[in-house]
């Protein structure tokens, strides 16, 4: 296995990185399981769960979950797996004491992770890329008005229901993720680095050509 190969990832990096996007692809493509917190999050807000009623507001508001709620969740996926299986950690972790606590939940699983990486980009891609993106509020399916867009314009293309944007990618709540992102997550690129795992992904390239370096990392190995 070469230095950055690997099969339990964490994806890392700002909102409208690309991180989802590519860790869809991988699952699709290459028998990845993908675990979307932000996913797992809006998935029980919709089934309005005790879990999803908690935290609606805070979701829409841009803030975090707490830490603890978090390492609750992550650890019951855990526990769900085989040391075999191959998986993405999309949105997990998101401040320095859930990388503390990921590595408590490694170490009581025995399930280490191989690999973060780092989708590197620019901020003005990332408004650009946010303000064009649209869900499919019953699959969660995330397309691109201008570079990911749905067959029939508006509609998903699975549910062919109509496309929405998420709250908290409304133009006030993504300059104020972006500063929580400043804040509570970016020191984890230095944790990582720290412990040898980090690799830098370009990730204002196209969707397909960042999907090859991908591919070429975490796949077919250096
Ligand atoms: P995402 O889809 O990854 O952008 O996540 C959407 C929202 O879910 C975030 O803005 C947070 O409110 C919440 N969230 C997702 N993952 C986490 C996490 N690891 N810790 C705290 N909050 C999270």
């Amino acid at each position: 296995m070469g230095k950055d190969c690997g099969k339990h990832l964490i994806f890392l990096g700002p909102p409208g990185c690309g991180k989802g996007t590519q860790a869809g692809m991988l699952s699709d493509r290459s028998g990845f399981m993908h675990f979307s917190t932000g996913d797992i999050l809006r998935e029980s807000i919709k089934d309005q769960t005790p879990l999803g009623i908690k935290v609606k507001a805070i979701l829409d508001h841009g803030d975090l979950v707490s830490d603890d709620v978090m390492k609750e969740i992550v650890l019951e996926k855990f526990k769900a797996l085989s040391g075999d299986d191959k998986f993405i950690l999309d949105g997990y972790p998101r401040t320095l004491i859930q990388g503390k606590d990921l590595q408590e939940i490694t170490d009581i699983t025995g399930i280490a992770i191989d690999l973060a990486v780092y989708f590197n980009i620019p901020d003005q891609a990332i408004i650009d890329r946010i303000s064009a993106r649209r869900i499919c509020s019953k699959c969660g399916k995330v397309y691109n008005l201008k570079t990911l867009p749905s067959k029939r314009e508006g509609f998903c293309d699975d549910c062919d229901i109509p496309l929405i944007q998420r709250d908290d990618d409304k133009p006030e709540r993504v300059k104020y993720r972006l500063e929580v992102y400043r804040e509570l997550t970016e020191p984890l690129i230095s944790f990582y680095k720290d412990k040898k795992l980090l690799t830098e992904i370009k990730g204002n390239d196209k969707i397909e050509f960042i999907y090859e370096n991908l591919v070429k990392l975490v796949v077919l190995c250096p």
